[in-house]
């Protein structure tokens, strides 16, 4: 395996509900003349992660910062007008915390959280990520080998969703 530092996020830059996945990216990119989709992971709008590039691979998605990196889209970026926008919603931003944190436990190692943004003037991912995902981004920047507990915060914890009706009995613990 390569030497992984970073995770950088990025958007699909596509409209709301419109609902693509790894295979659509895949082929814009080989359209560009390129091997394989430069994204490691999709990030469904109904939060389904998908795998694109292999995580050994090198990537293509932010130029010169390919090297130590995973990169992440999620897909949306762009409001109804066609203009930069945070689409991310629920079940997406959860996604993102569950890869984020399956990563830093694989690799088991810390991994700095950044948007393409910082590193070129695009608006890619839609939004600031050392502002908006600012306790993810600490959580797996300190993310250390330990023989305790690490759970995320609870800030951090993931949302239950189920196909029925929600909960209203206030137990966290009851999924029903
Ligand atoms: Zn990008």
């Amino acid at each position: 395996m390569r030497k992984l530092n970073r995770i950088i996020l990025h958007c699909s830059a596509t409209e709301p509900g419109h609902d693509i996945g790894a295979d659509v990216i895949r082929t814009w990119h080989k359209a560009r003349g390129w091997t394989d989709i430069g994204y490691h992971y999709v990030i469904r709008l109904n939060g389904v992660i998908e795998s694109g590039r292999s995580l050994d691979r090198i990537g293509a998605h932010v130029k010169n910062h390919n090297a130590d990196s995973i990169g992440i889209c999620y897909i949306g970026g762009l409001d109804v007008n066609g203009d930069p926008a945070n689409t991310m919603n629920g079940r997406q931003l959860d996604s993102l915390k569950r890869l984020c944190y399956a990563l830093c436990v694989t690799l088991n190692q810390p991994l700095m959280l950044h948007g393409h943004n910082e590193y070129s003037t695009k608006a890619c991912p839609s939004f600031t990520v050392a502002d908006t995902l600012e306790e993810l981004k600490s959580w797996c920047a300190s993310y250390q080998r330990r023989f305790i507990d690490q759970r995320p915060p609870a800030s951090l914890e993931l949302t239950q969703y189920s196909s029925g009706a929600h909960c209203t009995c206030g137990n966290r613990e009851c999924n029903s």
